[in-house]
C-alpha cells in the first residue's frame, strides 16, 4: 500500500516507518511544517499529538484518504460522518500491541468475579495525556468505575496493571510494552483489515482479532 505516515520522526513512528516498509509498503513521512498533500495515497497512519491528529485526520479524509489512528488523547466521533459519507474507513486503536488488547479482555472477563478494581497505568515522561486510552478503555469494562493511576517516569515505555480486590484475594493482570515494535505489528494487522470494515469509525484492535 502507498502510506503516508504522520508523526514519522516521533518515538514511534521512527520504529514504525522500517517496520512498514519490509512489510511492502511505501511510506511517506509527514511532519509538522509539512503540507499534508495525501491524495492518491491508499492510507494515513497518524501517531502525531492531541491537537494535531484532529487536523491531519480530517485534512486526509477531506482527501479522500482512510486512516489508521494510534494517537490518544482525542475524540474521533465527530469525524465519523464525515468518513461514512466519503466512503472512507476511520479506523483508532488506542492500544496497538495484542498483548494489551488481550490484558484487557482477561479483565473483563475477572471482573464479573470481583467486587473492587483499581488500574495504575505507567508510560514514558513524554506522554502527554493522562489517563491513557486504553486505562480509560479498560476502567469502561469494569462495573464500579475504577480508579486509575497514571505514573509518568523516563525509562517507562507503556504498562498497565489491573488489580482486582475481593475478600482473602487479589488478582493482578499485568501487561508490559518492552518495545514500541509491538505497536507497529498491530497498526501491519490494521492495514491488511482495513477495507473489510464499513465505512466511517472503528474503534479498537478487538475488533479485528
Ligand atoms: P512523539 O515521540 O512525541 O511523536 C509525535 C510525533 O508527531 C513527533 O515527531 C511530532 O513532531 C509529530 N507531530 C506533531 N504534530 C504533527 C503534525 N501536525 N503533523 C505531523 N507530525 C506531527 O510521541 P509518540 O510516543 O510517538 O506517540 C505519538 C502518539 O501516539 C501519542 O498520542 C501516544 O499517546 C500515542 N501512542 C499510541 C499507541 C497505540 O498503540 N495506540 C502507542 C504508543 C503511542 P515534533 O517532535 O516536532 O513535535
Amino acid at each position: 500500500m502507498k502510506v503516508a505516515l504522520f508523526g514519522a520522526d516521533g518515538k514511534v513512528g521512527s520504529v514504525l516507518q522500517p517496520v512498514l516498509e519490509r512489510a511492502g509498503h511505501e511510506v511517506k513521512g509527514i511532519e509538522i511544517g509539512d503540507e499534508p498533500v495525501v491524495a492518491g495515497l491508499d492510507v494515513c497512519i497518524d501517531f502525531t499529538t492531541p491537537e494535531a491528529a484532529p487536523k491531519n485526520v480530517r485534512a486526509a479524509l477531506e482527501q479522500g484518504v482512510s486512516c489508521v489512528v494510534g494517537t490518544t488523547g482525542w475524540d474521533p466521533e465527530p469525524l465519523d460522518a464525515l468518513a461514512a459519507g466519503k466512503g472512507l474507513r476511520l479506523f483508532v486503536a488506542p492500544n496497538f500491541s495484542i498483548g494489551a488488547v488481550l490484558m484487557m479482555r482477561f479483565a473483563r472477563e475477572a471482573a464479573a468475579f470481583f467486587p473492587r478494581a483499581e488500574i495504575i497505568e505507567l508510560h514514558n515522561e513524554a506522554k502527554k495525556d493522562a489517563p491513557s486510552g486504553t486505562a480509560k478503555a479498560t476502567a469502561a469494562l469494569i462495573a464500579g468505575d475504577p480508579v486509575v493511576h497514571s505514573v509518568r517516569l523516563p525509562g517507562l515505555v507503556a504498562h498497565q496493571e489491573v488489580i482486582f480486590g475481593g475478600e482473602g484475594q487479589l488478582l493482578t493482570i499485568r501487561h508490559d510494552t518492552t518495545g514500541r515494535e509491538s505497536f507497529a505489528y498491530g497498526v501491519l494487522l490494521a492495514l491488511d483489515k482495513l477495507n473489510d470494515l464499513p465505512p466511517g469509525l472503528t474503534v479498537g484492535l478487538d475488533t479485528l482479532l
